[in-house]
């Protein structure tokens, strides 16, 4: 297991395409980080730098203490996951788990002891003596998890390892890479651009745009106190819901539609400014005394409403914890939570700190 110290990495193509700008993140031993954003922000191009499949155009690399920025790939002990699983067709399940130790000539003994290990921790005894084209999804993404750690690395990535499981498959390999992540303790990297793989999985989340890092924190902060419009925009489902205010005489001023402000304007300098407020679908409550949501599309999910509609004359989103039958015109009023009201500079996107707003644990 290993520490690891990314410091100023960019990368830049041969075709000049600037993948990735300073990224800077300094990774504890045995951590589990989450780089997570749209297709084409760099998540991968990070990985691979680290893994060594890509040169780091500027920037420093560290794994334990040592400067592997130059670093051959086989000298940076580092295993990786991909999603096409990348097994060998031709090989059986052990052989597939045994081959990266065959190569590094390690005795058979040791070979057969690290690959039973492997097998009875990803439950792939039974399968062993077949083929990958024998397994169902899940088990091969199970065998490629198996051929990383029989090498027993200092750092595991993964490289959207469930893209293509169908959704159910997906949520159990999800919970069991939790479960062995907590069995093994390792220092893991993994891309996704799912933000629940994200949230559910990680120690800390990388939230990437563009090549640019936009937020880095544990799932808690980052679903309660995002840095940005893009964070806030991206972590959580269904998103949050933006909308353009006047902050005016201690309220949001919707377009004549006034809400409380939660803390005081004055005192953070956002009186009388155009901003855009931030509030999550469960923090749009029901409530006699707020304001008319009229309502278009009524979605029940069980436990939970989604309730479409718009409020101020814009589309929002409320989740109200109960069943309900609104028919599309109805009208219930709501208002916001005070304490998870969020405020956005309406210039730069950038989270403004309000009062009031709720501070995620261990902030
Ligand atoms: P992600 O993993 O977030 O989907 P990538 O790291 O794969 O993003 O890609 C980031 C950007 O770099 C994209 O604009 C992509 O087109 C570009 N890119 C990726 N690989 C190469 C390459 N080998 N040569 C040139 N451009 C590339």
């Amino acid at each position: 297991m290993a520490s690891l110290s990314l410091k100023g990495l960019n990368k830049i193509y041969d075709n000049k395409v600037q993948a990735v700008f300073d990224f800077n993140l300094d990774i504890e031993d045995g951590e589990f980080v989450v780089l997570v954003g749209p297709s084409g922000c760099g998540k991968s191009t990070t990985l691979r730098m680290i893994a060594g499949l890509e040169e780091i155009t500027a920037g420093t690399l560290v794994i334990d203490g040592n400067d592997v920025t130059e670093a051959a790939a086989k000298n940076r002990d580092i295993a990786m996951v991909f999603q096409n699983y990348a097994l060998y067709a031709h090989m059986t399940v052990y052989e597939n788990m045994a081959f990266s130790l065959m190569l590094r000539k390690e005795d058979q003994d040791i070979i057969h002891e690290k690959v039973m290990e492997a097998a009875e921790i990803l439950g792939l005894v039974d399968q062993l003596g077949k083929k990958p084209k024998q397994l169902s999804g899940g088990q091969r993404q199970r065998v490629a998890v198996g051929r990383a750690m029989v090498r027993n690395p200092k750092v595991f990535l993964f490289d959207e390892p469930l893209s293509n499981l169908d959704a159910q498959l997906r949520g159990s390999m999800r919970r069991e890479l939790k479960l062995l992540h907590n069995k093994l303790k390792a220092t893991t990297i993994y891309v996704t651009h799912d933000q629940i793989e994200a949230l559910t999985l990680a120690d800390r989340i990388v939230v990437m745009n563009e090549g640019r890092v936009q937020q880095i924190g544990k799932p808690a902060q980052l679903y309660d106190n995002p840095a940005n419009l893009f964070v806030a925009s991206f972590i959580g489902l269904p998103p949050m819901n933006f909308l353009e205010a006047r902050t005016d005489g201690g309220d949001f001023d919707f377009g004549g539609v006034r809400l409380p402000f939660p803390g005081n304007m004055v005192k953070i300098g956002l009186k009388g400014k155009n901003v855009i407020v931030g509030v999550r679908p469960e923090d749009i409550l029901p409530n006699p005394d707020g304001v008319p949501l009229k309502v278009v599309i009524n979605e029940n999910l069980g436990q939970n409403t989604l309730v479409h509609g718009f409020l101020a004359g814009k589309r929002v989103t409320a989740k109200f914890r109960r069943w309900c039958d609104y028919k599309q015109g109805d009208v219930v009023n709501v208002s916001f939570d005070q304490e998870k009201t969020h405020v956005f500079d309406k210039e730069t996107g950038m989270a403004v700190p309000v009062v009031g707003l709720r501070r995620a644990l261990d902030v």
